[in-house]
């Protein structure tokens, strides 16, 4: 009789009496699978792995006074740039907001699809899986492994040993080496970098990360989502009984048992679960599924895929492992549902995440649209708060602050508005005073001067009178950028008989 599964010698080394902080760790060696879910897998490792290495090489024209990398934490000049957007610090609020979208996107996604964050995107997960691709490239898949690591050390190992930390070291690297372009402009610091006249926080980075992915993938691995990571404790808080969650079917699967133990127990009423352990052996958490629900699972539903290829081949129905919900689970095994009944994904909780994240994405998207390009601000002189010059008339002082928050320098008119009579001067120009002073800023760049106000007391009736300092954009024609910035002008305290007569 030709053999239609294969039953996989193995032990769930992640079992709950091996789970001490102090054991040493047992090494896993995830057997190869196929199907639906690797597929999927496969898809969205390649996806994640091109956005994330080739990001930095993008590029995008901001014109001759900006930097042409599509995206861009620009540290050096405080920028953050994304394609068309442009982030300043004081409008982190945008990055703000958009952190709160991701956390509150994680909410909803784990709410209804479980962990698939944990399962399919997660760097941890897509990094090793690539380190194992490299491993089943160099060493074979599970059993030419667990083989090769019992095998006494010797050329062949040596030689295998060695190809694999190369590649995985280069894979190291070029993470590392990625992550550095986010932050300077990528083809010159890649020249740079090359020729060691980067900055010195540019090959450390690269070393850290360096380290860190090649322990973290090649030999932490499952341990870091058990261990290190917090997401699966906060995930327990988040899941509920309509939770995406990948299930054991017991009531279909038990009472397990092999071939041989069926047909030697001819009483026993057994379920489909031919207790080959391939779900096991595929694991790359080192767990079994048929437990029930662990905290080690991430979800990556690898175990379908396994247990589906043995359904198939025993001419059983697919889905004795599936993505299904604690309710469905449980309706299930009482036998009150129909077992094709889909889960529902819109309840109160996924509604009001999905309405949450969509008013954060609109508001950020209005304020994106209607944020100034260009902003005053003025500071009063305090010492001396005013002075009376021999003509006659006050004179205040301000610092008078203009960010041009475009890509190509503008001259701006600056004027004053709501004080009658008033003119101005820069500070330490021999010019007269005038009604209006042009100002040139330079580029996505702030310039500050010191201006001199003087006016007239006695067309002053308060000690204290509010005006406001106005820029606008010269050549901006009708649609002109316009800022305007309240200030106040102070003149001395007049004598009774002033005010009297006043
Ligand atoms: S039990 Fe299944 S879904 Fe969970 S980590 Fe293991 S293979 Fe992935
Ligand atoms: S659940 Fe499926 S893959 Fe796992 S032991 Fe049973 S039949 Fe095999």
């Amino acid at each position: 009789m030709t053999k239609v599964y294969e039953n996989v010698d193995r032990i769930e080394v992640n079992r709950p009496e091996q789970r001490s902080g102090y054991a040493a760790r047992v090494k896993i060696h995830p057997k190869r699978t196929h199907g639906t879910f690797r597929t999927l897998k496969w898809w969205v490792m390649a996806i994640t792995l091109t956005i994330y290495y080739v990001t930095p090489w993008l590029r995008f024209d901001r014109g001759l006074h900006a930097p042409d990398q599509a995206v861009l934490v620009d540290l050096a000049n405080r920028r953050f740039y994304f394609f068309f957007i442009e982030i300043w610090p004081q409008e982190f609020y945008f990055v703000g907001g958009l952190l709160v979208m991701a956390g509150v996107g994680l909410f909803l996604l784990t709410s209804t699809v479980g962990r698939a964050w944990c399962g399919y995107t997660c760097p941890q997960t897509v990094w090793v899986d690539l380190f194992l691709v490299v491993e089943r490239f160099v060493d074979g898949d599970r059993n030419a492994r667990i083989k090769l690591d019992a095998t006494p050390w010797g050329f062949d190992k040596i030689t295998k040993r060695l190809f694999k930390h190369a590649i995985w070291l280069l894979i190291a690297v070029s993470t590392g080496g990625a992550w550095i372009f986010y932050f300077a402009d990528a083809p010159s610091l890649a020249r740079e970098f090359v020729t060691f006249n980067a900055a010195p926080v540019a090959y450390s980075t690269v070393a850290v990360l360096t380290g860190t992915t090649y322990i973290f993938a090649g030999f932490m691995r499952e341990q870091v989502c058990t261990y290190m990571c917090p997401w699966p404790r906060i995930q327990g808080a988040m899941l509920d009984e309509h939770s995406l969650t990948v299930t054991y079917n017991d009531w279909r699967g038990e009472a397990r048992g092999g071939h041989k133990q069926r047909r030697s127990d001819p009483a026993t009423a057994y379920g489909d679960c031919i207790d080959c352990n391939l779900c096991v052996a595929v694991c790359p958490q080192g767990i079994d599924i048929r437990d029930g629900q662990q905290l080690e699972c991430i979800t990556c539903a690898l175990c379908i895929d396994a247990c589906n290829s043995v359904m198939a081949r025993t001419g059983r129905p697919l889905g004795l492992i599936s993505y299904s919900t604690l309710s469905d689970y449980t309706a299930h095994k009482a036998g009150t549902r129909d077992p094709d009944h889909w889960p529902s994904f819109i309840r109160p909780r996924t509604f009001i995440y999905i309405l949450v994240f969509a008013m954060i994405g609109l508001g950020l998207l209005v304020l994106l649209a209607m944020r100034d390009r260009l902003v005053v601000n003025v500071l009063h002189d305090r010492n001396p708060v005013y002075v009376q010059l021999s003509d006659g008339t006050i004179r205040n002082g301000y610092t008078v602050k203009i960010l041009n928050k475009r890509t190509e320098p503008r001259s701006f008119r600056l004027t004053i508005e709501d004080l009658p009579g008033a003119s101005m001067y820069l500070a330490g120009s021999s010019e007269e005073a005038r009604d209006a002073l042009i100002v040139a800023v330079e580029a996505d760049r702030l310039k500050a001067i010191k201006v001199y106000v003087k006016a007239d007391p006695r067309t002053l009736h308060e000690r204290e009178t509010g005006f406001k300092f106005v820029a606008v954009d010269v050549n901006g024609g009708d649609t002109a950028d316009v800022a305007r910035s309240q200030a106040a002008f102070e003149r001395p305290r007049k004598h009774k008989k002033d005010e009297e007569h006043d």
